[in-house]
């Protein structure tokens, strides 16, 4: 794969952060972000014309790159700090995994398919982006061994609300899960005290649907 980012691709970033900010993105940080990344080099060659759409695509393993708009949406909720500790379900493409990274975060993710955590590792360090740590397992359970977290970002459609990604919350932290079979509704957990959580539902959207284990 050649790595190339082109004024073109610029151009086209520039325009890409026009459409979602007009869709109701507002956080300074995550546009710039957006208008840094070259999304084009997280996708197959052959969708190469069409990243700088507001779309999801295609990825291996019957997988999708998030709607730039949607990843906009879940980052903005998360209000990320500079060093924040970030867990990410959902490795995928990377793409998500980078825009935590050029925010300033300690990025930790997590994928559940083989081939797309072989990709991510190999891929994202090649365009700058080292996360903390990418393992590859099972979301439902988080990761203990690096919690607790500022913040958990859950890039899949999840049936239910995993116990263990609430646990794994500092308190002040924050989880943003889309929650529902078929669609789902945007929801942000504030971890309020050891058992208390604030929750917001904002919005429907449409994922890939998180995975039970492999038997
Ligand atoms: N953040 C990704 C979005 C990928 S789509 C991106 O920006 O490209 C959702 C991803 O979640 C897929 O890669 C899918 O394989 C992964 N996934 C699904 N169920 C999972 C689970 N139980 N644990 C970890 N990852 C899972």
């Amino acid at each position: 794969m050649i790595l190339k980012d082109l004024p073109k691709h610029k151009g086209l970033r520039n325009q890409l952060v026009a459409t979602i900010k007009a869709k109701g993105i507002k956080d300074e940080a995550v546009l710039d972000a957006i208008k840094k990344i070259p999304r084009h080099l997280f996708m197959d060659s052959s969708f190469i014309d069409f990243a700088y759409q507001d779309k999801p695509f295609p990825i291996a393993a019957d997988q999708t790159i998030s709607q730039p708009y949607t990843v906009a949406f879940q980052t903005e909720l998360l209000k990320v700090k500079p060093n924040d500790k970030i867990l990410e379900i959902g490795t995928g493409s990377g793409y998500q995994t980078a825009v935590l990274i050029e925010l300033g975060a300690e990025v930790y993710s997590i994928e559940r398919q083989k081939e797309l955590f072989t990709l991510a590792k190999k891929f994202l360090p090649k365009v700058g982006y080292v996360p903390k740590k990418l393992a590859f397992g099972d979301g439902y359970l988080g990761m203990l061994d690096a919690a607790p977290f500022d913040g958990i970002i859950v890039t899949a459609g999840a049936p239910y609300v995993p116990k263990p990604l609430l646990s794994q919350l500092k308190i002040g932290g924050k989880l943003v899960i889309p929650v529902g079979e078929g669609a789902q509704v945007m929801t942000l957990f504030i971890r309020k005290g050891e058992t208390k959580f604030e929750k917001h539902k904002l919005g429907d959207f449409r994922f890939v649907p998180m995975l039970k284990e492999k038997e």
